[in-house]
């Protein structure tokens, strides 16, 4: 059979941009690390191959509803394949072993969890199997923002079966987590990452910082305005994401009321109402649906206008994965992030909470979040900064219509203005010694009174009243970005206290720059009128190895080797950030590199020569 043979029986006239050169490459190589975003169309490179080689395709993936839903769909067009899950009767479950073991199908999907179980241990040695291909495999890593340990068996699964194809699809891309899959897959160095097809051009993205409930729902409200013009419509649906399950219910309710159909989704309910509100929201008998981030995967609906998120989730991958899932039609789409003021203590308490015994990757969480946290301050076009994180090269220098374009060219803060006020507000936070939160703070900076502070005799220290002439609200929005910022930090418990960081030190000192840019103090409407567009951007096709900056990437190399060698993951050695930060500024001795983030003493003795050699080389 031929490509174009297989794609018609897949039901496509064409290849999306990308998807044949992914194919090709597979087939001549054997390995493949496949980057694209979430319904980027990933699952061809491994079913297209799975129809023109003999045998059967594995394909293990973590989701039950996912491997559902493709093997209907494939079912349906005529391609004879299977799953196996833990949600199989028993007898069922023998049938299809029994069927897979006489090679009846093309595609097998696999749950993580069932790869060691003896039955099918025993049935997958005599399998001929040409590929294994490793859905959301960025849950291989535990820096990865979806870490499942059953995946971690992935890799010994593949060591022992040795199929001649393995293919790894994920829509994570930084590059720290790719070497991880790599690793854990124990794919070969030389393995090409292929990375596609960042830019959505046609997602309008916006972030809003928001007070409170009612400001919220202001946005709310003229965005979906925006986005689906009225309720009953029927022409296109919108999702809206809250962080709790009360949240989602309260936001349902409230749409409802102001004549939306509504229903709200997440993991609390009966596995009958999760259905009925995924039905009405596909058969597009709602407008909106308001859920948890449970709400998405494997749902396949081309034209959600919008998706708005009223809390930050935790990551920019995980943003862009939920956003991305509007506009899958190509045509005019929105996506709006709210951020409030219980946002990031919230997320750190959550963290905390989250027992990771790992203090570096609760950190590393911490530190995706706080990513996220300034992509929302929005210093540069929403979709540039997106793609420089990505490090998908290629910004287009603004795309002329997200928020930040259109405001770009209003403020002009005078720079020793900017690093008085950031200094002032560090010592704010130094003076209260780890012993109340953010309020506080922004009390002693005004001079307003508070008992607690003249308890402590806080309202006889210098920097009390220092800002008394600057809004509350407008402190508070500035103490946030100096939480994004890395400079102050919060105690985890539930009455999370702000505490300077060693960064927020070295500012105070000026040992470190005090460069961030301060939030609005009177915030702009938007205006309703898109600029100008600079011309829509094309699907961009981004191979790495020659896009990045080159020392970087051999850092990234001398990373993957002595992670190999020292037998722990790449994230262990050093962080993206930190190669960046060795690119960017060449240290020529250990004594430099103390200076670079994540770079302390044990890392410089362990890892700092090796890291001084490959500089030396490239410079
Ligand atoms: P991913 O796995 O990257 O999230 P999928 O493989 O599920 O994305 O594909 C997303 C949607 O795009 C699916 O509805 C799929 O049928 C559709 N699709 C994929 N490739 C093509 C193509 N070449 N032409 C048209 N539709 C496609
Ligand atoms: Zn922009």
């Amino acid at each position: 059979m031929e490509l174009t043979e297989a794609l018609t029986q897949l039901g496509f006239d064409e290849f999306r941009p990308g998807q044949r050169e992914a194919v090709e490459m597979l087939l001549e190589t054997g390995r493949l690390l496949l980057v694209a975003p979430t319904g980027g169309g990933k699952s061809l490179t491994y079913q297209l191959p799975a129809l023109l080689l003999p045998g059967t395709t594995l394909v293990i993936s973590p989701l039950i509803a996912l491997m559902q839903d493709q093997v209907e769909a494939l079912q349906r067009k005529g391609v004879a394949a299977t799953y196996l899950a833990a949600t199989l009767g028993y007898e069922e479950m023998v049938r299809r072993q029994r069927e897979l073991a006489q090679g009846n199908f093309k595609l097998a999907y696999v749950a993580p969890e069932r790869l060691f179980n003896p039955g099918f241990q025993q049935l997958v040695q005599r399998l001929e199997c040409p590929l294994v291909a490793v859905d959301e495999a960025h849950c291989i890593s535990e820096w990865g923002h979806d870490f499942r340990p059953e995946y971690l068996q992935i890799g010994t699964f593949c060591q022992r079966l040795r199929p001649p194809r393995i293919l790894a699809c994920t829509a994570t891309a930084t590059p720290v987590v790719r070497d991880e899959i790599v690793a854990r897959l124990g794919l070969g160095d030389d393995t090409p990452q292929f990375v596609r097809g960042f830019a959505r051009p046609n997602l309008t993205l916006r972030a809003a910082e928001v007070s409170g409930k009612s400001e919220r729902s202001r946005h709310v409200d003229s965005l979906l305005a925006e986005a689906l013009k009225r309720p009953g419509l029927k022409q296109g649906t919108a999702i809206i994401y809250g962080p709790t399950r009360r949240s989602t219910e309260e936001e349902s309710a409230r749409l409802a009321q102001r004549g939306w159909r509504t229903t709200f989704y997440h993991a609390g309910l009966s596995g009958d109402l999760r259905a009925t509100a995924q039905r009405s929201f596909i058969s597009g008998e709602v407008d909106v649906v308001v859920a948890t981030n449970a709400f998405g995967m494997g749902i396949d609906r081309s034209d959600v206008r919008g998706v708005v998120h009223l809390a930050p989730p935790g990551s920019i991958e995980a943003y862009y994965q939920e956003v991305g899932r509007a506009g899958r039609d190509g045509e005019e789409a929105f996506g709006l992030l709210l951020t409030g003021p219980g946002d990031l203590p919230l997320r750190r308490r959550l963290l905390e909470q989250d027992g990771a015994a790992n203090p570096d990757i609760l950190e590393h969480k911490w530190n995706l979040f706080l990513e996220l946290m300034r992509w929302i301050e929005g210093g540069s076009c929403r979709h540039d900064a997106i793609l420089r994180y990505f490090g998908a090269d290629g910004a287009q220098g603004g795309c002329g219509k997200c928020d930040v374009c259109l405001n770009l060219d209003a403020t002009g803060d005078d720079e020793d203005r900017v690093e008085t006020l950031v200094r002032q507000a560090l010592c704010g936070v130094a003076r209260l010694h780890g012993r109340y939160g953010l309020g506080a703070a922004v009390k002693l900076l005004r001079g307003d009174s508070d008992p607690r502070l003249e308890r402590a005799g806080l309202h006889r220290v210098p920097t009390y009243g220092v800002l008394r002439d600057e809004p509350a609200p407008w402190l508070t929005r500035v103490m946030r970005r100096l939480v994004t910022a890395g400079w102050v930090s919060f105690t985890g418990d539930d009455r999370p206290r702000v505490l300077l960081t060693g960064s927020g030190h070295d500012v105070i000192h000026g040992r470190a720059p005090a460069r961030v840019l301060l939030p609005p103090k009177q915030r702009k409407r938007p205006s309703p009128e898109p600029r100008r567009l600079k011309g829509r951007a094309e699907p961009r096709l981004v191979s790495l190895h020659d896009e990045q900056d080159p020392l970087f990437e051999s850092l990234r190399g001398a990373r993957l080797a002595m992670a190999r060698n020292a037998g722990v993951p790449p994230y262990v050695v050093a962080s993206d950030r930190t190669l960046r930060d060795l690119a960017a500024t060449r240290p020529t001795s250990r004594d430099e590199m103390y200076q670079i983030y994540g770079m302390g003493p044990s890392r410089v003795k362990r890892f700092g020569e090796r890291f001084l050699s490959v500089i030396r080389e490239e410079v």
